[in-house]
């Protein structure tokens, strides 16, 4: 019997798991190049790689059918295009026959002329597809050396995925029926991977460090997300343990039930809203099974993650259009593209840069690429009459920014309306405070925003100049510093004193200490991932938020995150 191994890591996303490993490794796609000698051999394994890679991509296409929307199962069908141009074989057999190099020298060779005439081009549409190349190359040489690719799309039993990390298009892509939960190495609570689990309610454990190494495919794990640990080769003991936990969690949830359909009160009958943060339409599902009273940031960015060129405006204008017809009247509050820093596009080329987070990214390469904005705003525009529509800024670092992100949205406004177009007249404009110099000039925004957003995953870094990724200095990541405590202050305070209304759609807003702190400060709106939803709902209704605001000054001049962890807990909870 294998013996058993306890790993300890970061509770990411709530769950308790049982089920077989499956490990996603990156493969190593080098080779050695080597001259051919028999000519005839060599084209045959080729012939057969790339029928196999054709024959994955036909399996690949039927199994997401019906999970991905149209235009993403196309990507299938441009990759096999790619494998059946004739320039492709025709090009490699006689590198194979001419030249005797071998098959996958000659694939990489063939397909770098194809990447080069890609990247040479200037339209963007051209550009993207290097990218496809590149991605089906890997296919195609993987089949001639005879490895394995992990396929995320084709996992058709329950598991639990083991891999070092996942970005957010991988975990966008997991599939819930079989993906039962995911244990990664690296990753903190506000990595992309992390959030995204949360609104799909997957459960999950980042930052174990070496679950990877420790785990072989197949080995049964537990995965107990609600304490952070992973338990590989459990013995019996510990199966009927958890087996009893599982239990104990899935009455809980039942529990929470109850408060489904109950307002957002606390103890003494003050009013909040509880709104969710989703990724996709496809987390509409839970935000409605979970009560959510709205959508506080729809992630639009993952809709061109998880495409191979930019969006379309009616591929768009369908998914924002679906989300905001799903919530009726609910507010739906829909972020602009906030792609940039460790969220990148295949088919964009971002400049090289020393400090991703501090660089290109979200307002700033929309300003400056205006031809992708307006694509967004215009689809965001048309679909505003479905439903209570707020759109939303990302990364405002100035009331500028702000203004120029607003007048091209009013010139795309008026341009619709001259063709005839409908379009609300009832759309709020918010921004995202993420940055320290937008929480201090508060005041200020707040005479020309409609609202506000406290993007706390973002503003914790850059006011802690802390890098929300990294492991090693997690210890600075400090939602309760009185620094934040004290910047969301000013921005709640600025909203009330011009009738405008702030929210927090950053991980603290669900976080069970923070809460006690929000509601005292007078935060009007918590976003959250959907299955945070009912825990804070009937947190909330436990709390009495004119006793906790009596609190809020001493909380405020406390002098470290500990004091007012410590503080919280003995005193409010
Ligand atoms: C934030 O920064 O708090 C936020 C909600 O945006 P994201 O996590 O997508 O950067
Ligand atoms: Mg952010």
């Amino acid at each position: 019997m294998k013996p058993m191994k306890k790993i300890p890591g970061i509770a990411a996303s709530k769950g308790i798991k049982i089920a077989k490993a499956y490990k996603i490794e990156e493969v190593d796609l080098n080779f050695k190049s080597t001259n051919v000698e028999d000519v005839d051999a060599e084209i045959k394994k080729f012939d057969l790689a790339l029928e196999k890679s054709i024959e994955q991509l036909d399996t690949l296409k039927n199994l997401a059918f019906g999970k991905l929307t149209d235009e993403e199962l196309e990507v299938f069908e441009a990759h096999k295009l790619i494998l059946l141009d004739p320039e492709l074989k025709n090009g490699v057999e006689t590198k194979i026959k001419e030249e005797l190099k071998d098959a996958a020298t000659s694939s990489k060779e063939q397909t770098d002329l194809f990447v080069m005439m890609f990247e040479s081009m200037d339209d963007d549409y051209f550009k993207s597809r290097a990218a496809d190349v590149l991605d089906v190359r890997k296919r195609l040489i993987a089949n001639i050396l005879d490895l394995k690719l992990p396929e995320l799309t084709s996992i058709k039993e329950e598991v639990i995925i083991i891999a070092e990390d996942l970005t957010p298009s991988e975990t966008s892509q997991l599939n819930k029926e079989f993906t039962l939960g995911f244990a990664t190495n690296i990753g903190g609570r506000t990595s992309h991977a992390a959030i995204m689990a949360r609104s799909m309610e997957i459960p999950a454990i980042v930052g174990t460090s070496t679950i990877l190494e420790e785990v072989e495919d197949g080995d049964i794990v537990i995965l107990d997300a609600i304490e952070g640990t992973i338990i590989v080769n459990p013995t019996e003991e510990e199966l009927s343990k958890a087996k009893v936990k599982i239990s104990e969690y899935e009455e809980e949830l039942r529990l929470m039930q109850e408060y489904k359909t109950k307002e957002s009160l606390s103890s003494d009958g003050k009013k909040v809203e509880l709104v969710a943060n989703i990724g996709t339409p496809d987390d509409l599902e839970g935000v409605l099974a979970n009560g959510a009273e709205g959508v506080g940031l729809y992630r639009t960015e993952f809709l061109y993650m998880n495409s191979s060129e930019l969006p379309s405006e009616e591929v768009q204008f369908e998914a924002y259009k679906k989300v905001l017809e799903t919530m009726g009247q609910k507010p739906v509050v829909v972020r602009t593209l906030d792609i940039g820093g460790d969220k990148e596009l295949p088919y964009l080329k971002f400049p090289e840069e020393m400090n991703p987070f501090l660089g290109y990214r979200a307002i700033r390469l929309c300003l400056d690429r205006d031809d992708i904005f307006r694509v967004q705003l215009r689809a965001l525009l048309r679909a505003s009459i479905y439903g209570n529509l707020k759109i939303m800024f990302p990364m405002i670092a100035t009331l500028q920014e702000f203004r120029d992100a607003k007048a091209i949205l009013e010139e795309e406004k008026a341009k619709l309306k001259d063709k005839g177009i409908d379009v609300s007249e009832n759309i709020e404009i918010g921004i995202m405070v993420e940055i320290p110099s937008t929480a201090m000039m508060a005041d200020t925004f707040a005479k020309e925003v409609d609202f506000f957003s406290i993007g706390t995953n973002d503003l914790i870094q850059y006011t802690m100049a802390c890098d929300r990724m990294s492991d090693k200095i997690s210890y600075l990541y400090q939602p309760y510093n009185p620094a934040i405590l004290r910047m969301v202050k000013n921005v709640v305070d600025a909203a009330q004193k011009e009738g405008k209304w702030a929210g927090m759609c950053g991980e603290m807003a669900s976080d069970p200490v923070a809460i006690v702190a929000l509601l005292g400060i007078g935060l009007h709106e918590f976003s959250m991932s959907a299955s945070s939803i009912l825990p804070s709902r009937m947190q909330i209704s436990k709390l009495s938020k004119g006793e906790i605001e009596s609190h809020v000054e001493t909380i405020l001049n406390l002098t470290t995150a500990d004091e007012v962890e410590e503080y919280i807990k003995t005193n409010l909870i």
